[in-house]
């Protein structure tokens, strides 16, 4: 861990950058890697508005390094973070830099922080952060508006390699065999019916054993619903016809995994998605009128 935040201040101090908050009297202060090379030498007598303007790249230089440990390993799942105030310290930036950094890593599912003292307190790098991944994806999906077609094509990608992983083999899905029998019920909504769809998809993606397939369908999944239930309104009176066709879909598609059928899984998931695309898609253009045939 040391060697990780002695490395922190190498690439802070590479860029020449000042401490984030204009430094604290008295805070012990690292040296220079480059010996001062940069040209700049940070000081408690700092001008205010140098450390200012310099203020964001001090914490996205904690970020970056601490980026690169993950990756590199050195930092570890399970990991606990040193306080803020030993960060600050070792670091030789601001603790409110420290604490900039740990909120952006924690709103991006990386870190979580637990309040107190003792043992359980303190920032940990999370162990699963596959729900910061589709939090992200999510927000991304959500803010960008991508075209529906675009989201569908993304979904494929990942369904059809997902399927196939998970038939290769032979997943027993036993969430999404539960799934699958809730979803015979006739009584459900439309809506419950396509929120048991949706959770099906995302247990079939957990089948392929990749995790960053899983995040991602997750991540997804609003983007899927939207387009999906919109779809299903435009069906009107056709829904019951194809809630039958998707749930024979889904009991072929799940029978193609268990039967280690990759190929067959594949197609099937392919067509499953396409052909609901282009159903309910051909529904809505007639329901808004711009079709003119
Ligand atoms: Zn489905």
């Amino acid at each position: 861990m040391l060697v990780l935040y002695a490395a922190v201040v190498r690439v802070v101090g590479s860029e020449g950058e000042l401490p984030a908050d204009g430094g604290h009297p008295g805070t012990l202060r690292p040296p220079f890697a480059d010996g001062g090379r940069s040209g700049v030498v940070w000081s408690d007598h700092m001008p205010a508005v140098a450390a200012t303007t310099s203020a964001p790249r001090a914490w996205e230089g904690v970020l970056r390094r601490i980026e690169a440990d993950l990756l590199s390993g050195t930092l570890v799942p399970g990991d606990r973070l040193p306080g803020e105030r030993e960060l600050a310290s070792t670091l030789g930036v601001g603790r409110s830099s420290v604490r900039e950094a740990l909120r952006v890593l924690e709103a991006m599912g990386l870190v979580r922080t637990a309040v107190g003292s003792g043992p359980s307190a303190g920032a940990f790098v999370v162990a699963a952060p596959g729900a910061g991944l589709a939090q992200l994806l999510r927000l991304q999906v959500a803010s960008r508006a991508f075209p529906v077609a675009d989201v569908v094509a993304y979904r494929l990608l990942l369904e059809e390699w997902g399927v196939s992983a998970a038939a290769e083999r032979s997943a027993v899905i036993d969430d999404a065999a539960q799934l699958l029998i809730a979803m015979d019920d006739t009584a459900l909504s439309r809506n419950e019916f396509l929120a048991l769809d949706a959770q099906f998809h995302i247990a079939l993606a957990r089948a392929s054993g990749n995790a960053v397939v899983e995040a991602s369908m997750a991540g997804l999944r609003s983007a899927v619903e939207e387009y999906v239930t919109s779809g299903a309104e435009a069906l009107g009176s056709h829904w019951d016809a194809m809630r039958d066709t998707l749930h024979a879909e889904h009991t072929a598609i799940m029978a193609a995994i268990s039967g280690g059928n990759p190929e067959l899984a594949r197609t099937l998931v392919g067509a499953h998605i396409i052909d609901y695309h282009a159903a309910t898609d051909t529904a809505s253009r007639n329901e808004k009128g711009t079709h003119r045939g």
